[in-house]
């Protein structure tokens, strides 16, 4: 992880944000690279789950919402977290969290939470905890210029709130017949205890909501299907299924009102941790806002001339989580023949303190094509031959119409190559003398190193088939 974070800093991923202030904890940003990351992983959704479906149209709701909307949610009343402090070291703990690590379990008798026997601060070894007590994780605020409790909102801890409670307008502009989703991608902030683990756990993170409403009864079938095609959409983006696992929740762990809930897992290096959750909700959330706005969340059926309350299977993933998982399965520290001699890249050894005789160490990101924050880098083969670098740039202004695309003319072309590997970038276009003879380019693979000369003609449909297969 410390690699992977130092690689990230070092080539503008990630920063911490504020950092010149010394930072903020559980907030991250986005440097140049990372934000082009997260726009691919948003962009593939959006185009999976919305512009690909008839039956899927999306929303924009505003983070701060009538304050109603989060009682009727149940998050005013539950959306809590029991946490416990380090009365000698005023570390601060989610009371479940503290005690799994220290394999025990939270106790719960009479409604009443307690830490068992033997639990310590793992910061300082100390015993001397605080009970567990409930602290909601919204942030709050207060809208106009009096901050009193009548001007009290909050921000949005999740995004579906906004697509329940736009339901009826949606419906009703769209056309749509049960079933139908509704989707939508934005921030969504919590009040965690203990942000930790980079950017896995922070405070302001971003989501990506569906809420398929469905007949009440076929949750299951549903359900399921959601799961499949949530699995597919991750394969297609570069975490195949062997990469992931699944979570099914026993029907005693589901809330009240679920009818099924699936996670899907990445083994991240701290561990195996939730990327998204499948859930069928029932018709909990559109029957708690049509009690608590009094207007009707009804869906009547012209076929059947029944009316119900849809039912509404939720697949809800965080953008963050996927990047950060996509990020630790790309990376890569492999040893290659070194000035592109023959032989084949092989995986460093992690014993060793250098790479053997005839051999260079190099860092790659084998992200998947489609999700390369960088597709092609684009390098005149020397920069002071002005013919040469007038046409490469006609090759490059040509492909970066298309795709984010690196224009790098400084330094030894291995060297240039070797920097885009360390970003991830699958193609290497390099335009040399023959390059004005016969309008042809190296091209040159990111994971085999191999390169091969390629028609100019033929540069983007051979791009294309693995960028947008
Ligand atoms: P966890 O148990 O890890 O706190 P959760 O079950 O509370 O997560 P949900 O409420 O189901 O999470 O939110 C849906 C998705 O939003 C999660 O699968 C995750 O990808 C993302 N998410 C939730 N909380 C955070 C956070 N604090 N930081 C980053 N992403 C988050």
């Amino acid at each position: 992880m410390e690699s992977l974070a130092s690689l990230c800093k070092r080539r503008g991923f990630i920063f911490q944000s504020s950092e010149i202030y010394g930072g903020i904890n559980g907030f991250w940003d986005y440097g140049p690279l990372g934000c082009e990351l997260k726009a691919n992983i948003r962009d593939l959704w959006w185009r999976n789950i919305v512009r690909e479906r008839d039956n899927v149209a999306g929303l924009d709701a505003s983070i701060i919402m009538h304050p109603r909307v989060w009682e009727a949610s149940g998050h005013v009343g539950g959306f809590a977290d029991p946490m416990v402090d380090c009365r000698d070291c005023r570390r601060r703990y989610k009371a479940d969290a503290l005690c799994e690590e220290q394999n025990a379990q939270l106790q719960e008798s009479e409604g009443r939470l307690s830490l068992p026997d033997g639990v310590v601060c793992t910061g300082c070894g100390s015993k001397n905890l605080t009970e567990p007590r409930a602290f909601n994780l919204m942030f709050s605020t207060h809208v106009g210029p009096v901050a009193d409790a009548s001007a009290m909102a909050y921000l949005r801890p999740e995004t579906a709130q906004g697509i329940f409670a736009d339901f009826s307008q949606i419906l009703t502009v769209s056309r749509m017949k049960v079933p139908f989703g509704i989707a939508q991608i934005g921030k969504a902030f919590r009040n965690e205890i203990n942000p930790r683990n980079y950017i896995f756990r922070s405070r302001e993170f971003e989501q990506m909501e569906l809420e398929f409403f469905i007949k009440p009864g076929e949750d299951t079938e549903w359900h399921e299907y959601w799961v499949s095609e949530r699995l597919k959409w991750y394969d297609m983006i570069g975490l195949p299924a062997a990469s992931l696992e699944t979570f099914t929740y026993p029907p005693d762990e589901l809330a009240h009102y679920a009818v099924a809930c699936v996670d899907i897992k990445y083994a991240f290096p701290f561990g195996v941790q939730e990327l998204e959750g499948i859930a069928a909700r029932g018709n909990y959330d559109l029957s708690r806002h049509a009690e608590y706005s009094g207007k009707s969340q009804d869906y009547f059926d012209p076929e059947t001339n029944e009316r119900f309350v849809p039912h509404v299977i939720e697949p809800s993933a965080g953008v963050d989580r996927i990047a950060l998982a996509l990020l630790c399965n790309a990376y890569c520290e492999e040893w290659i023949p070194k000035n592109n001699t023959d032989g084949e890249p092989r995986p460093a050894d992690p014993g060793a303190k250098r790479p053997p005789e005839g051999y260079e160490a190099r860092t790659v990101m084998r992200f998947s094509p489609r999700i390369a924050p960088v597709k092609a880098g684009v390098f005149p083969l020397v920069k002071n031959k002005p013919e040469l670098v007038a046409k490469a740039r006609i090759v490059y202004e040509q492909l970066r119409r298309r795709w984010n695309c690196f224009w790098d003319q400084t330094g030894a072309i291995g060297r240039r190559y070797r920097r885009q590997d360390e970003i991830g970038t699958p193609f290497g276009v390099t335009i040399d003398f023959q390059t004005l003879d016969d309008d042809t380019v190296t091209l040159r693979d990111r994971d085999t190193m191999q390169q091969t000369r390629v028609a100019l003609d033929e540069l983007m449909p051979r791009m294309e088939q693995q960028i947008e297969p």
